[in-house]
């Protein structure tokens, strides 16, 4: 199965390609932990990236093209994959449309997470982060058992650079003027499929099996 989650950032597009992938038994590949991968290896890629990830810019386009490609390349990604964070423009849908193309392939689900701004900003302004095993908290909604430690491995949780509150305004703008249109050029097409991106994690993933037509 080949399926593009699309959303604002803080929607729950993680939280939901991280189930899908296990009801399809896909890799799950997120653009914006790869680019973080590379800012912390401080790789060519990861230095260039960097200054537009503070300030909640994308990256420019042939950098995150090049860096999918490269990645469906690997044999994992040969059967099906879960797209987290891309494509964010319409010229990465377009290249992904050529990639697909190039080898007889086509989506099989392009699926909306759909979230009100303010409830984004609450979510991201006090999400916490474990920076060994990417486990998420929430402050309120799922704080960590011990104070400011991750549950799994006891390692200190961090803030995102970009999950500060002037960084967050920024993404959900590039949201709407950049992505917003990847959503009508799927919706041109009749593809798209919506969930709210606020659903009980214990009814999540009921009701993805439900809208990807998988019950
Ligand atoms: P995310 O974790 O998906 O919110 O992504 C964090 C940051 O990584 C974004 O604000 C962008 O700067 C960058 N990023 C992630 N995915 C893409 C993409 N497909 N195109 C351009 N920039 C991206």
């Amino acid at each position: 199965m080949r399926v593009v989650l699309l959303g604002p950032p803080g929607s729950g597009k993680g939280t939901c390609s991280k189930i899908i992938g296990e009801i399809y038994g896909a890799p799950v590949i997120t653009t914006g932990d790869m680019l973080r991968a590379a800012v912390a290896k401080a790789t060519p890629l990861g230095v260039t990236a960097k200054g537009y990830m503070d300030r909640g810019e994308l990256v420019p386009d042939d950098l995150v093209n090049g860096l999918v490609a490269k990645r469906f390349r690997e044999p994992d990604a040969a059967d099906g994959f879960v797209l987290d964070g891309y494509p964010r423009s319409p010229r990465q849908a377009e290249a992904l449309e050529r990639m697909l193309e190039a080898s007889g392939k086509r989506l099989d689900h392009v699926l909306h997470v759909t979230l009100e701004d303010e409830v984004i900003i609450d979510r991201l302004s006090k999400r916490r982060s474990c920076p060994k095993c990417g486990a998420i908290f929430h402050l309120e909604n799922k704080p960590p058992r011990m104070n400011g430690k991750c549950d799994t491995c006891s390692t200190a949780l961090v803030q995102r650079d970009d999950d500060k509150p002037e960084v967050i305004r920024r993404r959900i703008e590039v949201y709407r003027e950049k992505t917003r249109p990847v959503l009508d050029f799927y919706e041109k097409r009749g593809e798209i499929k919506t969930i709210r991106g606020d659903i009980d994690l214990k009814q999540l993933p009921a009701a993805l099996r439900r809208v990807l037509g998988h019950d």
